[in-house]
């Protein structure tokens, strides 16, 4: 059965790859295409906008533009901070904009970086003036390495943190911050990346998101790391330690304090 089946839906694939892509992009020819058949248009439905991008490089810039465009639909809180969403397979245009605007984009949280083994699926530079909308990049592994949209909607989750801190200048929860004290740029960047993790895994966590087992297995151990650099921090009887405690006290009490431990 399993032979069968996964060929039929492979040359399936390819059919509607090479030919009846841009239709299925359209969107109103569905709603609207009564010459269609019932077989073609449970076809259309059988293969999700993202299988095709993934499939064919070239309509992924307009498969990013459709669900930029439906937030209702794919969105979550947050991703209204999104300026655009842009495919930059190897994030080259990502590297012009930084160059271009003067700014050294460095990994600065030490062993969260695509040297420790990890591509990077996508990317939310903060460039521009805070409480403007932020770019995110979105590169050609997300479309090679994640198998299904959840996937990749979860990780735009994780990025909609990002452009929601420099755009609305909040986060999605409350915690305990020492009052007046400065926060370094390593304890900015590290109390970030813990808290796009959690945003991602809050929607996980409360069935939102339907995610493979292959994305949970490359997110919980990052933010695991994270974390635990994290509690290192909370040890220091210092500002960083008391904003550091501050958070680690708040995910204590979501829903999501299982994935960080
Ligand atoms: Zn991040």
């Amino acid at each position: 059965m399993g032979k069968v089946l996964t060929r039929a839906t492979n040359s399936r694939r390819k059919f509607l790859a090479h030919s009846a892509l841009g239709l299925a992009f359209a969107g109103t020819i569905v709603a609207g295409g009564s010459y269609l058949t019932r077989s073609k248009q449970d076809k259309l439905v059988d293969n999700s906008p993202f299988d095709m991008a993934k499939a064919n490089e070239a309509v992924r810039q307009q498969y990013l533009d459709t669900i930029f465009a439906d937030q209702q639909k794919y969105g979550v809180p947050g991703w209204d901070s999104f300026a655009c969403l842009v495919y930059d397979p190897v994030f080259e245009r990502m590297g012009a904009e930084l160059r271009r605007r003067g700014v050294v984009k460095k990994d600065r949280v030490e062993g969260y970086s695509p040297g420790a083994g990890l591509v990077r699926w996508m990317s939310t530079p903060y460039f521009g003036e805070k409480g403007m909308k932020l770019a995110t990049y979105v590169g050609k592994a997300a479309f090679e390495q994640l198998e299904r949209e959840d996937d990749l909607l979860s990780a735009l989750d994780h990025e909609s943190f990002h452009a929601q801190v420099f755009h609305k200048g909040n986060i999605h929860f409350s915690m305990r911050q020492p009052k007046g004290g400065k926060m370094s740029q390593f304890i900015f960047d590290l109390m970030s990346e813990v808290c796009g993790f959690e945003k991602q895994f809050y929607y996980i966590e409360t069935g939102y998101r339907k995610v493979s087992k292959s994305m949970l297995d490359r997110c919980i151990p990052m933010a695991r790391m994270l974390y635990s650099k994290l509690e290192n921090v909370a040890l220091q009887e210092t500002t960083e330690g008391e904003f550091a405690r501050g958070l680690i006290e708040a995910i204590q009490s979501r829903p999501t304090a299982r994935y960080f431990r």
